[in-house]
């Protein structure tokens, strides 16, 4: 079933989690239980991220240097059959720009609709280490949105998902050009917008009051993910270009060294945040899950 479809029925709000590719070495199995404490909430589809391929250079006998592929995780592709297969649940893989040309992601397409996936995530992904700018490979595509109108070449096969910055995406100049980018997506066929992560509900209010005076009208799905360590609080922000607020920050601090604190501190607020979220009748809430069962588990069993 396509996403966009659930989303038109319009009924009860549901969770909806994005997991990560685990790394080279870890069997299907232990993938597959990762993820199994999450059926017990039926989940609807589960978002698959993708990683962009990275390159090392080894140094040869003569002193030249070689370029090898180092594929970290397993692909997204793998990931998802092997899910649905066990769950019997629909997946949503997600597609980057970045480092792949329109032909390339144009077989992906295809594997895809193979492989009877109707869902999709276009992202345009990060710049590679050492890259100032985000830079195409030649042939490939700049911006979501062409990435966008490359997958509804495919007409009505994939529903289209995008991603939103209630805190602006960093590169952007400022909020309303952001938000006049992301229209371009939805104008090129999204069908529904899932937003970066954000520790304040007031941001994504305000963001999506923002998006529907611009004419954003598909549904805007908010994305949480829970702290679970002190150390988040300095790493999310520069990751992620977000703000967490002084009564988050002031209270993980207060955890200290005592880590289960500090994990209760980070679940307890997303419960917090989640349940005012439904209160204002958001369609969906999306987890970040990072791997990571026992606190998303925790706050869905809270929540829905
Ligand atoms: P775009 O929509 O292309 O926007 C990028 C920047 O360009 C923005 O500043 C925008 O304002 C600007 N822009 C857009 N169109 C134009 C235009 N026509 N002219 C000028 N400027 C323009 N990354 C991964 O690598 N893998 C993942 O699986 C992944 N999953 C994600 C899931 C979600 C829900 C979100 C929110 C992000 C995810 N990301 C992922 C991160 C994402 O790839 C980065 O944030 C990236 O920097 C921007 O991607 P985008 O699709 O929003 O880009």
């Amino acid at each position: 079933m396509k996403i966009s479809e659930i989303l038109s029925e319009g009924g009860k709000a549901f969770p909806s989690l994005e997991i990560v590719p685990p790394l080279k070495g870890m069997t299907k199995a232990e993938l597959l239980d990762s993820i199994r404490p999450f059926m017990e909430f039926s989940p609807r589809y589960i978002n698959v991220t993708r990683h962009r391929d990275e390159y090392e250079y080894r140094e040869q006998p003569d002193g030249t240097y070689s370029r090898h592929l180092v594929r970290r995780r397993v692909s997204e592709v793998a990931v998802c059959g092997a899910i649905m297969s066990e769950f019997g649940i629909e997946t949503v893989p997600h597609i980057i720009c970045g480092g792949s040309d329109a032909d390339e992601i144009e077989s992906l397409l295809h594997d895809l609709r193979f492989m009877e996936i109707s869902n999709v995530m276009a992202l345009r992904g990060d710049s590679t280490v050492g890259e100032k700018r985000f830079t195409p490979v030649p042939g490939g595509y700049r911006y979501a949105s062409e990435l966008v109108e490359a997958i509804r070449r495919f007409g009505d096969m994939f529903s289209i998902g995008v991603g939103g910055y209630p805190e602006k995406h960093f590169e952007a100049p400022n909020m309303e050009t952001d938000i006049a980018n992301l229209k371009k997506k939805v104008d090129a066929g999204a069908d529904y917008v899932i937003t970066q992560m954000f520790f304040d509900n007031r941001v994504f209010y305000d963001f999506t009051e923002k998006c529907r005076a611009a004419g954003i009208t598909v549904p805007i799905i908010p994305g949480l993910k829970p702290l679970s360590s002190v150390k988040q609080i300095g790493t999310l922000p520069e990751a992620f270009s977000l703000d967490i607020p002084m009564e988050l920050v002031s209270a993980m601090r207060e955890a200290g060294d005592d880590k289960e604190k500090a994990y209760r501190t980070g679940t307890e607020w997303c419960i917090m945040q989640c349940r005012d979220l439904l209160r204002h009748g958001v369609p969906a809430v999306h987890f970040y899950t990072m791997g990571r069962s026992r606190n998303i588990v925790e706050i869905l069993r809270e929540c829905f």
